[in-house]
């Protein structure tokens, strides 16, 4: 028997404390600071006594999501708050395109070699214009040891990976298969990212990030047309609907966390978690919110890749140019990049009904081809 010495029991008792004086505690700070305990104590049992939560987490696991989601939300909040400029584009662009349910299938199997891929992404990238494809060139001649394709199955990853070496001006690409046309366009994504970088590698600075992904996307809307005419099929028609529908959702939630902090700043008040408010229209917002947090990017980005698609299919050159001058820009305040992009006459929003409008008549075709 040992003479100093604590149980589960003791700490077990502890818990319940805790969670009692956190339920009962109305002082934000306190509440904080108890939490902080709890989580300590939770950590500790659960790793010396793994069986334990097996029977006794439930009330853990409800207060401890509720809080998370609460905090999300908190950051989330101040994000948005850091770029209210573009509150009323991304208000629009969602009013525009909310309620859009294509009902399309999301994959179509092509099961493309590696070489079949590269070989349509250098055609694709032969095509644009003498600039991009010169650029495009000093990474894909290096592919043989800097690009490699894993398999989603076996290493789940994120669909692509880009990452530029700056001062041997070397990219490397990663890219994620699961044997759909999805694969290609990956490819032509992160190929995009990488020919920016070779134009401007600063263009990858985290102070640009909101619209690090113009080019990219801008380079996947062109492709979808490029290879549903060359290839005579429509997966790229299906991956434009999907990609649309997913962007619209997160414009959509973006815009329910902006009028919950208008409704906040208009009441005088917080939300935040309390066993005695029932404040479950912000749990409703924030739900599913923390894996699209990290993803904002893409849509502040799809706003302005929209318009230059739309420049692209009147004026090729001009969009090719404008895009150039997009990976040119330089500089370290969010606010001036937007500013500086619509000055090169990039307006959001302004073909969005249109493309919509295409959208569907594409998807209309579409859908009778598949049937
Ligand atoms: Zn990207």
């Amino acid at each position: 028997m040992a003479k100093y010495n604590w149980n589960l029991q003791t700490l077990e008792k502890r818990l319940n404390d805790y969670f009692e004086f956190y339920k009962n505690e109305t002082d934000h700070n306190k509440r904080e600071n108890i939490w902080k305990d709890i989580i300590t104590l939770h950590h500790f049992v659960k790793k010396e006594y793994p069986d334990y939560f097996d029977e006794n987490d439930a009330c853990f696991e409800s207060i401890n999501y509720k809080n998370e989601l609460f905090n999300d939300y908190e950051d989330y909040k101040q994000r948005l708050e850091e770029i209210r400029f573009l509150e009323d584009d991304l208000k629009k662009f969602y009013q525009i395109s909310s309620d859009k349910s294509y009902n399309l299938p999301v994959k179509i199997t092509c099961n493309l070699t590696e070489d079949e891929i590269l070989i349509l992404t250098h055609d694709f990238y032969e095509q644009l214009n003498p600039y991009f494809y010169k650029n495009f060139m000093k990474n894909f001649r290096r592919r043989k040891n800097h690009v490699r394709f894993i398999d989603k199955e076996n290493s789940p990853c994120d669909e692509g990976r880009m990452f530029f070496l700056k001062n041997t001006k070397e990219a490397f690409l990663q890219i994620g298969t699961d044997g759909t046309f999805r694969d290609l366009f990956t490819t032509i994504h992160e190929y995009g990212h990488s020919t920016s970088a070779q134009i401007n590698p600063s263009h990858l600075n985290p102070e640009k990030e909101l619209y690090s992904e113009i080019d990219s996307i801008f380079m996947e809307l062109i492709a979808y047309d490029f290879f549903d005419r060359e290839l005579n099929n429509y997966a790229g028609t299906i991956e434009k609907a999907h990609y649309h529908e997913t962007y619209s959702s997160i414009a959509e939630k973006a815009n329910a966390i902006i009028s919950l902090a208008n409704l906040e700043k208009k009441l005088g008040t917080s939300f935040r978690y309390d066993k005695n408010s029932d404040y479950s229209f912000v749990l409703n917002a924030v739900t599913n919110l923390s894996t699209e947090i990290n993803d904002y990017f893409y849509v502040t980005s799809y706003i302005f890749a929209l318009e230059l698609y739309d420049l692209y299919k009147k004026d090729k050159e001009k969009a090719l140019d404008t895009l150039k001058k997009i990976i040119l820009l330089d500089g370290n305040s969010e606010k001036q990049f937007y500013d500086d992009i619509l000055d090169l006459g990039i307006t959001p929003n302004a073909s969005l009904e249109k493309f919509q409008n295409d959208l569907d008549k594409e998807v209309e075709k579409t859908k009778k081809l598949i049937k």
